[in-house]
């Protein structure tokens, strides 16, 4: 059964003046979405078109011949849950269980901004960096090109995109400053929370 794109939680212009139209269209209109259709042309008409996307990366991670489905499979999953970790009007802090175990884990919100930032600014190339919840504990992480957490039994709780494709159009070659932007003004941090209980439920 063909992996639909999922709808964006917003409208492309929603991000502006943070993360423009423009990107919208090129990262969601056509990276994402051609993620999805590379996706679902290698799955089709194999055992792995009937599981979830979280268990195919599971699956053929380290599979050197499931290469190009892992890859894409990964990439539909990460884009998806980094359109849902941000929101127009984000930022802040935490509240409730979630604000009391980061700073339980990472000492104060503001060490796990440096840890975030860092893990984003140091990302050499292509990836993501994560909030991850690893054995009961908050860490933080980063990831090359489509590389995902679940596939190293850790559960994800937060994304952020560190691709070219993702700041290009509105920062060039300034990455520190999206992920500046990413943390003060984008994260959903209800998103995040929601995450966090359903991993305790
Ligand atoms: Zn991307």
């Amino acid at each position: 059964m063909a992996y639909e794109l999922p709808t964006l939680p917003y409208d492309r212009s929603a991000l502006e003046p943070k993360i423009s139209a423009s990107t919208l269209d090129f990262h969601y209109g056509k990276h994402h979405a051609a993620y999805v259709t590379n996706f679902n042309n290698l799955v089709k008409d194999t055992p792995l078109d009937s599981l979830s996307l979280e268990e195919v990366i599971k699956t053929t991670y380290n599979d050197a011949s499931k290469v190009g489905v892992f890859n894409n499979a990964a990439q539909a999953w990460n884009h998806t849950f980094y359109w849902n970790g941000i929101k127009p009007n984000g930022g802040g802090e935490p509240t409730g269980p979630l604000a009391d175990k980061i700073v339980a884990d990472f000492g104060s919100f503001d060490a796990f901004k440096t840890a975030f930032k860092q893990a984003g600014a140091t990302q050499f190339g292509s990836g993501w960096a994560w909030l991850v919840l690893d054995n009961g504990t908050l860490k933080v992480t980063k990831t090359g090109n489509a590389d995902n957490p679940i596939a190293h039994d850790q559960i994800p709780l937060l994304t952020m995109d560190v691709w070219e494709h993702a700041y290009y159009l509105d920062y060039q070659n300034r990455r520190p400053d999206y992920i500046d932007t990413f943390i003060e003004s984008l994260i959903n941090w209800d998103f995040v929370a929601e995450k966090f209980a359903a991993a305790h439920a």
